[in-house]
């Protein structure tokens, strides 16, 4: 999509510190970490946020959900991890192209 920060970085347009990708997702570092390690987990395709996501995302999603673990633990974050997911101006959503943080710090 034009104009879409995270469609600029799956695209290339936009560099970003690329720890995960295959043909469904992309994730990269945070630029602005507020912990020690702070990912995000995006697909590929655009899609605004969860509230905008339909039945034809249960596929991706699943993927990108049974994905996080693993990326967590690539990451170091061996000892566990949380995952956050804003959705909307109201719950603190700046950047609208669906979006999972990963953050923790490594064990
Ligand atoms: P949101 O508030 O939409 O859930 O989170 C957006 C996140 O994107 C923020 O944590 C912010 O630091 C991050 N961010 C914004 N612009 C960029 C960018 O150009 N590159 C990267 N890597 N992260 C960004
Ligand atoms: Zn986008």
């Amino acid at each position: 999509m034009d104009n879409c920060l995270f469609c600029k970085i799956v695209d290339k347009k936009i560099p970003a510190s690329v720890v995960y990708e295959d043909e469904n997702m992309l994730c990269f570092k945070d630029i602005n970490p507020s912990a020690p390690v702070h990912l995000l987990l995006i697909p590929k395709t655009h899609v605004d946020s969860l509230a905008h996501t339909q039945p034809k995302h249960e596929t991706l999603l699943g993927k990108m959900m049974l994905k996080v673990p693993q990326i967590a633990t690539d990451a170091g974050l061996t000892n566990g991890f949380k995952t956050k997911i804003n959705t909307g101006k109201g719950g603190g959503q700046e950047v609208f192209h669906l979006h999972i943080h990963i953050l923790g710090t490594p064990a």
